[in-house]
């Protein structure tokens, strides 16, 4: 009587925690009894619950259990926690578990389970709450699932801050876990083996991965992906290649985790290579697969490629999520499509996190449009996107491609105080660049000696680079003796340092520098490029002579160079010559890949047509001379994507403005 007259003379307020209920149900907790009289699964509280779309009403449901008695029955706990974690209330559930005297092992396995795939879980939550199963052994006992799910919260996640301390602890629970599992003779069940695999490959301990796959009573595809994951993780191509090959079956996340590897390492030609496999296999490609290929799309700049996928997604209604999104606007920026790039943008309708903006940002950078940049950046602001470390990398990146000196500066002193993204070496490289573009040297030297992290090499090579083009020895030699110091194996920037003296005519610098490098050369890379016609790409090496028009090619290349000549052009002979780490010294003018594709791209495309070039090395000032005016000799545009950045060739001048 006294109930209904509470029920009816107040009506029960939503509690976010019933800690006023404490006291009440510590008293029905003694007089509970440990069986309960099965209650049926029709019971109309029980029935309104899966049904309850938000916290109040659970709560609401909540106070209805107590009031009726009900809230200590095992299975309204178990019901009620299930409908707490659906909503993520993981702190709720927990305190229904902790007031509830005999949980049932379902009831502790969606708890553990929550807490491990939780986005803000602590590592130790799971790990708890197993701690309080097993000292409840006498009446549940842990099954495959619960050592499963209590082991995923060992998984490094992204987004952890991966130290050692938080490793060793992961590592460390885990093998108490499976300790756990030898002791209860789940230690080889498929279950929990394969998130053992999945835990370990997750912190590149892949001898240990490869022990739990090889005692494994059986293995499924998620074992072997997750042990191809596990590989992937850690950039062995080799062993994820082996077993993949190995693999009896194999389904579109086995596929997307290769071909995200080799995108990873930028071997983007196999990635493209196993995408055309994996269609010819019949396996379906799914969003993860399509960001993949986009990306080796726009660092191959391979047009017919993305377009192709692009019409794909759509033909195939395939839900674009601001990643995929992302991708098509970076593959459309990066093959020189910059309107295409920023319809894709303006389509999609997913602009509410940062990175489609960011991809939209970079596109303008590439393509030095600094004030577009700046007036996107501004609506993003206006549209309340919060940015973020890319952002300003993009950002001042275009401002110091347009010369944009005072909006960098205000955009750099902005970041921390008004944006919270503090500076990071990335950020300071963009100003060094941008003061050194500007023949700001001095100003550029006095940052980097004003910089709160010690400058790295990249941040020297930058200024050595400025020096390079501003023909300033003196400070050259001075930058130069510091990167030798800082890395004395980079043959690279010793290199530029030879330039400087050649090209300032201080010869015996030139030799002595030449000489040094000489000792320390690095293993060489061959120099490529490469150019994507109909979907087949043509890859040239230097003075590469085995491609069937080869013929053809040079006698093009010869007809070329008359040409060039007659315009005015010069070879940038002296240079040229000791550019070794670039391609080979023994290479002839005219020889070089990019030169010998470009010529390909002439010869077999429609005049008018936009020439696309990927090089894996940085472009040479002789290549880079002889392009901008073929592209005004032809009347093409041409793009050559080298290994530091994005040239867009267009009437006798390049986006870059001569600066790389
Ligand atoms: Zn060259
Ligand atoms: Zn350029």
């Amino acid at each position: 009587m006294f109930i209904l007259q509470r029920r009816f003379s107040r009506p029960l307020q939503p509690l976010l925690f019933p800690f006023n209920l404490r006291s009440s149900i510590s008293i029905r907790t003694i007089k509970s009894q440990t069986s309960y009289d099965p209650i049926s699964t029709h019971h109309p509280l029980l029935t309104a619950l899966p049904n309850s779309s938000s916290l109040a009403q659970i709560q609401r449901l909540h106070s209805k259990f107590i009031v009726s008695g009900l809230t200590h029955h095992p299975f309204v706990a178990s019901k009620l926690i299930q409908a707490l974690v659906s909503l993520s209330c993981q702190d709720y559930a927990d305190f229904i578990l902790s007031t509830t005297p005999h949980p049932t092992l379902f009831t502790y396995n969606i708890l553990i389970r929550a807490h491990s795939i939780s986005p803000t879980h602590v590592l130790n939550s799971s790990f708890l709450l197993f701690r309080r199963l097993l000292e409840d052994h006498s009446r549940v006992t842990p099954n495959q699932y619960t050592l499963a799910f209590v082991l995923n919260s060992c998984c490094y996640r992204q987004g952890m801050v991966a130290d050692e301390e938080l490793r060793s602890i992961a590592v460390f629970e885990a093998d108490q876990i499976r300790g756990q599992g030898v002791r209860l003779g789940l230690d080889s069940n498929l279950f929990v083996c394969n998130v053992a695999i999945r835990v370990y490959g997750s912190w590149a301990m892949m001898e240990e991965a490869e022990r739990v796959f090889k005692d494994c009573s059986s293995r499924d595809l998620f074992s072997w992906n997750s042990m191809i994951g596990g590989y992937v993780n850690v950039g062995d191509m080799k062993h994820a290649m082996m077993l993949f090959e190995e693999m009896p079956n194999r389904d579109v996340v086995s596929w997307s985790t290769v071909i995200s590897g080799f995108v990873q390492e930028g071997s983007f030609m196999e990635a493209m290579e196993l995408f055309h496999q994996m269609q010819r296999s019949g396996v379906t490609p799914n969003e993860v697969t399509f960001t993949c290929i986009l990306t080796a799309s726009a660092n191959l700049v391979a047009l017919d490629q993305g377009r192709w996928i692009h019409s794909y997604i759509k033909k195939a209604k395939i839900g674009v999520n601001e990643r995929l999104l992302s991708s098509l606007i970076d593959m459309y920026a990066k093959c020189g499509e910059i309107v295409a790039a920023l319809k894709t943008f303006n389509d999609g309708f997913l602009k509410m996190t940062v990175y489609p903006w960011n991809a939209m940002l970079n596109g303008f950078a590439i393509h030095g449009m600094a004030e577009d940049a700046i007036d996107l950046f501004e609506k993003m602001r206006s549209e309340g996107i919060a940015p973020n470390k890319v952002t300003f990398i993009s950002l001042l990146s275009a401002c110091s491609h347009g010369n944009f000196l005072d909006e960098a500066n205000a955009y750099f002193e902005s970041m921390s105080a008004v944006y919270w993204v503090h500076p990071e070496i990335e950020h300071y490289g963009c100003m060094v660049d941008l003061f050194g573009r500007a023949g700001l040297l001095n100003k550029a030297e006095k940052f980097i000696s004003l910089m709160p992290m010690p400058p790295d090499f990249i941040i020297w090579s930058s200024l050595l680079n400025a020096c390079r083009i501003h023909r300033d020895v003196a400070r050259a030699e001075r930058v130069g003796r510091i990167i030798k110091e800082l890395n004395p194996e980079q043959a690279g920037c010793q290199v530029l340092l030879a330039n400087i003296y050649s090209r300032s005519g201080k010869w015996a610098g030139a030799r002595k520098v030449r000489n040094e490098v000489e000792v320390f050369r690095p293993r060489k890379i061959p120099g490529w490029s490469s150019i994507e016609l109909g979907g087949i790409f043509h890859q040239f090496l230097v003075g590469d002579k085995s491609h069937p028009q080869t013929k053809e090619i040079y006698l093009f290349l010869d007809e070329l160079s008359i040409k060039l000549k007659r315009a005015g052009y010069e070879p940038e002979l002296e240079e040229v010559l000791v550019d070794v780490d670039e391609e080979d010294k023994e290479t002839a003018l005219g020889m070089h890949s990019e030169k010998l594709a470009i010529a390909f791209g002439l010869m077999n495309t429609a005049p008018g047509t936009v020439i696309r070039v990927v090089k894996n090395l940085r472009v040479c000032i002789d290549c880079h001379q002889a392009t901008k005016l073929i592209s005004k000799l032809y009347s093409r545009d041409i793009i050559v994507r080298d290994r530091v950045r994005f040239h867009y060739f267009k009437d006798g001048s390049c986006s870059c403005k001569d600066y790389w």
